[in-house]
């Protein structure tokens, strides 16, 4: 009995994985409809844990399903970008909080590392993959700084649909309208101040100096993601 619970499980989180990775790689593109025996036949598994995938990533929101209609990659909108980026200033205002009183010498530690990582300038694609690899690192780290499992827990999944949004405004804009070299870096160098203000108000243990540099990066990124949103066709 516990064993075939553990087998269903495992295969509910890799048909979860697997669902997650297609929609953040665009294999399924947002308002796309989903069929979940194609999928199960797909994935060799049965249709049990596809359903109970899918049910998850309906919580998370990245799957919509609607009643007498079917089960579609969810959409964005601008109203969407806006709302997200707001709970996340939110979220890593909270972090910020907590922070002060627990982060660890070996966080601090990790965080000059990915701010090492982050100093490399910006040279070919292979690097830019690098750099917003660490970007997301050094956030995920300044949340799991504060030691609350909950707070970490809803953050991932806020952060899937950032991650969408960031992917197509990325696809369009290189597509079509890609962006001088000179402007990328000016970007760069603005999030990079903003990162090592960021870290420095924590190890100096200044709370509203630090709420205010993740206030001011974040309400960046947002702006400049809710503009390459708008150049976008509807
Ligand atoms: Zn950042």
């Amino acid at each position: 009995m516990k064993l075939r619970r553990l087998t269903r499980k495992r295969a509910t989180d890799e048909v979860y994985e697997n669902l997650r990775d297609a929609i953040l790689n665009r294999l399924f593109v947002p308002g796309e409809r989903l069929q979940v025996d194609e999928i199960a036949e797909r994935l060799g598994v049965s249709l049990t844990p596809v359903r109970h995938a899918i049910q998850q990533l309906a919580t998370e929101g990245l799957i919509e399903i609607k009643p007498r209609s079917g089960t579609f990659v969810a959409t964005l909108s601008l109203e969407d970008i806006e709302a997200t980026f707001d709970v996340r200033i939110a979220l890593e205002c909270l972090a910020a909080e907590k922070a002060m009183n627990v982060v660890r010498p070996s966080d601090l530690q990790k965080l000059d590392e990915l701010l090492e990582l982050l100093r490399k300038p910006v040279t070919s694609e292979d690097v830019l993959r690098k750099h917003e690899k660490a970007n997301s690192e050094l956030h995920l780290l300044l949340i799991e700084a504060a030691g609350n499992r909950r707070l970490t827990e809803i953050y991932k999944g806020l952060n899937a649909h950032l991650t969408i949004a960031r992917i197509h405004a990325a696809e369009r804009n290189t597509r079509e309208d890609p962006r001088p070299a000179q402007e990328i870096t000016k970007r760069f160098s603005a999030e990079q101040a903003e990162h090592e203000e960021i870290v420095a108000a924590l190890k100096a243990r200044d709370l509203p100096r630090m709420q205010a540099a993740v206030r001011k990066h974040i309400g960046r990124a947002k702006a400049s993601l809710m503009d390459a949103w708008k150049l976008m066709d509807p």
